[in-house]
């Protein structure tokens, strides 16, 4: 008898040990993105036995890759800080002598992702990496991230992999500032962005549509504080998903923050675990209908324990039949 054929895992998880060494906690003792984060995820999904989904190992990017976003300025200071023990960026963002190889490997996870993805290896795949990235500019880190691994991981895609257009939707509560600017002046990238107005980067004004032959690809939907999962939902569904399907992608990715959620330490809007897993099922539903992968990148959510299940239901969702 043959063996029967190996079932499909639903996903692939990409990830490295290197992402726990990263802990601005060293520079400031309550700083709120602890590796703690990252192990509250990987508790909650080997408590379901991972969903099933396929894991695999987050490799470094290159040098190469990161500048295909990044100035090899900033690629440098992060090293050489990284290299002389560490020390602040900002106000809130610190490299420790981990971070770069950490910041490496969140990037390269995000890049294998995209690889895996165009390839055909999989529909859906999740990068449980930090530091996050979506408020690193080109030739700035800031905001806890020090390189974009989403931005980094849309320009390979267009400019290695052959696609011609990609959608980014960032879902944290944050604006993703950072990939805006990356991509403010490009048509082959869609950016939208659903964030709480008024706080942390203070930028995303619904009137900022990008600029020159980037100007209406990029998509601006600042809520008040207090949204609930209805507004979100009402967005995307509205507003966001008609605006991408015009775009017609090749692929789909995702900024997954989860600080939306009512119980994070660091926003003010109230989604319940349950609104990820209905963002989610809305966007896995977009790319379906597209046929087009999609590929979730961490950003924030600092309320551990939450995080993890935050996290275990998107990947359910994102997985069901
Ligand atoms: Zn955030």
């Amino acid at each position: 008898m043959p063996a029967p054929p190996r079932a499909e895992p639903p996903g692939l998880y990409f990830s490295h040990p290197a992402c726990l060494e990263h802990d601005p906690r060293v520079h400031m003792p309550e700083h709120p993105d602890t590796p703690e984060r990252l192990l509250a995820i990987e508790r909650a999904l080997t408590a379901v036995d991972w969903l099933g989904w396929e894991r695999r190992e987050a490799p470094p990017a290159t040098e190469a890759e990161l500048e295909l976003v990044h100035g090899a300025g900033l690629v440098e200071r992060i090293r050489g800080l990284a290299r002389a023990g560490g020390g602040a960026i900002d106000a809130d963002t610190f490299v420790g002598e981990p971070s770069f190889r950490a910041a490496l490997h969140a990037a390269g996870g995000a890049c294998a992702m995209t690889r895996a993805l165009l390839a055909g290896e999989a529909r859906v795949a999740f990068c449980g990496v930090r530091p996050s990235g979506h408020h690193a500019e080109p030739d700035r880190a800031m905001g806890f991230c020090l390189f974009n691994n989403v931005a980094v991981a849309a320009a390979l895609a267009t400019r290695e992999r052959g696609a011609r257009r990609v959608f980014v939707l960032d879902w944290d509560v944050h604006h993703g500032n950072g990939t805006a600017e990356a991509f403010r002046r490009r048509a082959d990238v869609l950016f939208a962005s659903i964030h709480q107005a008024g706080i942390y980067p203070g930028t995303g004004p619904l009137s900022d549509v990008g600029s020159g032959a980037g100007e209406g690809y990029t998509i601006n939907l600042p809520v008040p504080a207090g949204s609930e999962e209805e507004l979100w939902l009402s967005l995307l569904e509205h507003v966001v998903l008609p605006a991408a399907g015009e775009f017609a992608p090749d692929l789909v990715l995702v900024s997954a923050g989860f600080d939306a959620h009512r119980l994070d330490p660091l926003a003010g809007c109230r989604l319940e675990t349950e609104s990820f897993a209905e963002l989610a099922r809305h966007v896995r539903d977009f790319a379906s209908r597209l046929d087009v992968p999609l590929g979730l990148v961490l950003e924030g959510g600092y309320e551990p324990t939450v995080l993890g299940e935050c996290v275990r239901e998107t990947l359910a969702a994102l997985g069901a039949p």
